[in-house]
């Protein structure tokens, strides 16, 4: 069951930031991850300058110090481009704004495999494409850079025109921060698909349990407000995920009590049966097959209508409003 492959990963030592230092990265978006990647980099000595279209997110850039130019502009004052804008709108963006810049020698770098992996993007032969995948979201990137707390990422080499990738990569990861907790070495294909999985299958499992489990609770007569506090509000979830990271995933039960250990040990397989697997197959394989990503191309293509109308029915459940009087009451 486990694989055998060797782990290739890096760490602040075996990084040399001087690789960056004739580079002047061009950071595209300055969102969650672009904000929290150019502030860590610039704090890394690195040449950092923004390309964003002019609205809130380009004033916030001016604001902390930075120069800010069109998407066009960075491209082609930058000899590497962070395409850390949304997956949906890259495509677009490279095409009309900057493939035009990119000449021999430059590197592409994504936080993302998706656009590569699908082959929504193919960039011409002479520049450096790689994957520098932060293991946390935005905010994360900062905070723990800026308290030097460890952070991990995963890297990939799609291209190597200059001979040079695997270096100015780990470089960028080490700018980033995340070569502290160490960055794994791993294929587009591989960081994108785990990625797309656990969103399709493990985190919308649990969320669609705890969904039916308020309708059932309350269905049966249970205070919704002590539901949606027990079961999220008291912040015990993240509790138990970061005990099963610090201690291992079956060590950190022992943190629960004898009783909710037998509970959860006796019931979880009647609840979720093993031939669940086959269904997690095939999402998995419309993953690895694309089958999801032309579904959503056609989504975004036509105008959200389907996303709109879920995200509508999420924002009506009656959960929402219990939400909202518990967190009055709730001191944080
Ligand atoms: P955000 O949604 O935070 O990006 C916002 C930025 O993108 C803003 O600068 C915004 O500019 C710009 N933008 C949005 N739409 C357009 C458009 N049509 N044209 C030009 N610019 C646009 O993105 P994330 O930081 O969440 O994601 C960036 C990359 O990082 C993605 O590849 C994502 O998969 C990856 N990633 C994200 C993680 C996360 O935690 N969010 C974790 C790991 C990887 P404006 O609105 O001003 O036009």
């Amino acid at each position: 069951m486990c694989g055998s492959e060797s782990l290739n990963v890096y760490y602040d030592e075996d990084v040399d930031l001087s690789v960056l230092k004739n580079e002047i990265v061009a950071v595209i978006g300055y969102g969650n991850q672009g904000r929290a990647q150019a502030l860590n980099m610039r704090d890394s000595g690195v040449n950092v300058i923004l390309g964003n279209v002019k609205d809130s997110y380009y004033d916030q850039a001016v604001k902390d110090g930075f120069k800010v130019y069109s998407i066009g502009e960075a491209s082609k004052q930058g000899t590497i481009i962070c395409m850390l804008i949304p997956d949906e709108v890259q495509k677009v963006v490279y095409e009309t704004e900057i493939q035009q810049y990119l000449s021999k020698g430059k590197m592409l770098v994504f936080a993302s495999g998706y656009n590569i992996d699908f082959g929504f993007i193919v960039p011409q032969k002479d520049v450096d494409v790689i994957d520098m995948f932060p293991l946390t979201f935005g905010t994360q990137v900062r905070e723990r850079f800026v308290k030097k707390q460890s952070l991990g990422g995963f890297m990939a080499i799609g291209q190597d025109a200059t001979g040079k990738a695997k270096q100015r990569a780990l470089a960028v990861a080490k700018a980033i921060g995340c070569t502290s907790g160490g960055t794994f070495e791993t294929t587009f294909a591989h960081e994108t698909e785990i990625n797309l999985y656990l969103e399709q299958v493990v985190y919308p499992a649990i969320s669609r349990m705890m969904v039916l489990s308020f309708e059932v609770l309350v269905e049966a007569g249970y205070p919704p407000e002590l539901v949606v506090l027990e079961m999220y509000l008291s912040k015990e979830p993240s509790e138990v995920f970061a005990s099963m990271a610090e201690l291992g995933f079956f060590e950190a039960a022992k943190g629960g009590s004898t009783t909710a250990q037998y509970g959860e040990m006796t019931r979880a397989p009647r609840i979720i049966k093993d031939d669940i697997k086959k269904t997690m197959k095939v999402h998995l394989r419309e993953i690895q097959t694309g089958v999801f990503a032309k579904e959503w191309a056609l989504e975004q293509a036509a105008g959200y209508p389907l996303f709109n109308k879920l995200r509508k029915q999420g924002l009506e459940h009656p959960m929402n409003e219990v939400e909202k009087r518990v967190k009055k009451v709730i001191r944080p």
